[in-house]
């Protein structure tokens, strides 16, 4: 009798613990622990977070009692001690000109460009070129925790191809410029290429396809209207360089009789599509039409420095509510792509130019590398946060290194004393891309070997005029 009792309780026992795990709902993955930075509507800070992701997105997030209560997962990636935070977004760079890393300093931008960029781009760039920069670019970016960048540079379609295979997130258009370049001869063949270019990606999982007229200054505003329409018609979003320099300023002005803003919005060549990169020189005017346009920004706060362009009214713009995200510009104008030190110099230097500590603090520049910056690229419903119903880009910082230790205020610690290299883990779609330290989808030591090879090679182009 004692036996068939006990029999009975181990049976009842057994039954109650399948109905409870079948309750559970299986899961791709589970990142588990850790301070988990939501950036979502109301900031959320959860200490002991999880974060459960089925497939590509993330289907729940709460503290690890209650995502482990709900969920099981075919892979667990544990975040103890760890800082789960949105992958981070770089809101403008031309990736394959990491290997002009350093080729040119202390110049400004029309010297920059018209003396060494231009004849290096001229001499140098192919399709292998464009491939071997963006494989060494989409190492150095995962490395630093960002899961999505926006670009703009020459053979894209090999740039998207490359992106696609390294499992990066990328809104990439081919530059439209009024010269021929290494793979369209004049505005009208880049148009044509960038049809078929969008048509072909318009569909894939991570890279959106996008147009990308060079600038106002390198266009005529017939090229810009016949860009504008075929945006429209293509549902495509259009990345621009807008008022970068004063010098810009002072040529659209004369030739036009308008500001590079007022002049782009005169045409109706902005919408919430757009994407304008730098915008150092904007009126209060002029930030409004970009608001009620609902025109993205892409602040590069160290590329502007380096090149002496100006600073951008960042601080007006962030009062007035505006998709302004970070970018690191191409990495020759920077010279890497490190969002880290751009949320740290942006957050500086907006402070040093307005004599005001508290213009720009650390969690607004947090939220302009993640949250602001899905904005900017208008994809707030794709990326930038952790939250249900969101595409799974998600990276797991290191929290006991030297240079983090004690911290107080999670914002403070993430800008002003993480580094690049605290980076741990990266999640991209789903996937993990870095596991860690280790980069899971590129080669290392291969990326690095072709990039000295082509260092070699600049060399030699730039000193055979
Ligand atoms: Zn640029």
């Amino acid at each position: 009798m004692e036996k068939l009792k006990i029999l009975l309780v181990a049976s009842l026992a057994l039954i109650f613990q399948q109905t409870i795990f079948a309750q559970k709902k299986t899961v791709d993955l589970i990142v588990s622990g850790g301070t988990l930075v939501t950036m979502d509507g109301s900031k959320r800070l959860i200490e002991n977070g999880a974060v459960a992701i089925a497939k590509d997105k993330i289907v729940a997030v709460g503290t690890s009692a209650e995502i482990n209560r709900q969920f099981a997962a075919r892979q667990t990636i544990n975040a103890n001690g760890k800082v789960v935070i949105p992958g981070l977004v770089n809101t403008h760079t031309h990736i394959p000109m990491t290997l002009f890393r350093g080729i040119s300093d202390d110049l400004d931008l029309q010297e920059w460009l018209t003396k060494y960029i231009f004849p290096a781009e001229a001499k140098n760039v192919s399709e292998a070129f464009v491939r071997a920069g963006t494989q060494l670019g989409l190492a150095e970016m995962i490395r630093g925790g960002t899961t999505t960048y926006c670009d703009m540079y020459y053979f894209e379609d090999a740039i998207a191809d490359e992106t696609f295979k390294a499992g990066v997130r990328g809104v990439l258009g081919e530059t439209i410029i009024r010269f021929p370049v290494a793979d369209n001869e004049t505005p009208e063949d880049a148009m044509r290429y960038s049809e078929r270019f969008v048509n072909k990606w318009k569909n894939n999982a991570l890279i959106v396809p996008a147009l990308a007229p060079h600038a106002p200054y390198t266009l005529t505003t017939e090229h810009l209207n016949q860009i504008k329409s075929l945006a429209d018609r293509l549902n495509a979003a259009v990345i621009i360089h807008v008022a970068e320099t004063q010098t810009e300023v002072n040529d659209i002005t004369k030739q036009y009789g308008a500001r590079p803003v007022e002049y782009l919005a005169k045409i109706n060549f902005f919408n919430s599509r757009t994407i304008a990169a730098h915008v150092v020189f904007a009126t209060d005017a002029e930030i409004d039409l970009l608001k009620r346009l609902g025109v993205g920004v892409a602040h590069n706060p160290q590329s502007n420095m380096k090149l002496a362009s100006g600073v951008a009214p960042v601080p007006q713009m962030l009062k007035k509510d505006l998709p302004v995200g970070l970018g690191t510009d191409g990495a020759a104008s920077n010279n890497d792509l490190n969002m880290w030190e751009e949320m740290d110099t942006a957050a500086k230097l907006h402070k040093v130019i307005s004599s005001d500590p508290k213009v720009l603090n650390a969690e607004q520049a947090f939220e302009m590398a993640t949250i602001r910056g899905a904005r900017a690229l208008h994809l707030e419903n794709l990326i930038g946060s952790i939250e249900a119903g969101k595409r799974a880009d998600i990276a797991i910082v290191d929290f006991d290194s030297l240079n983090q230790t004690p911290f107080y205020n999670i914002y403070s610690a993430l800008v002003y004393s993480t580094k690049a290299s605290d980076v741990r883990t990266v999640i991209i779609n789903g996937k993990t891309v870095m596991r860690d330290r280790r980069l899971l989808t590129l080669d290392e030591n291969v990326i690095k070997k072709n990039a000295n090879a082509y260092r070699t090679k600049i060399i030699n182009s730039l000193s055979t005029k």
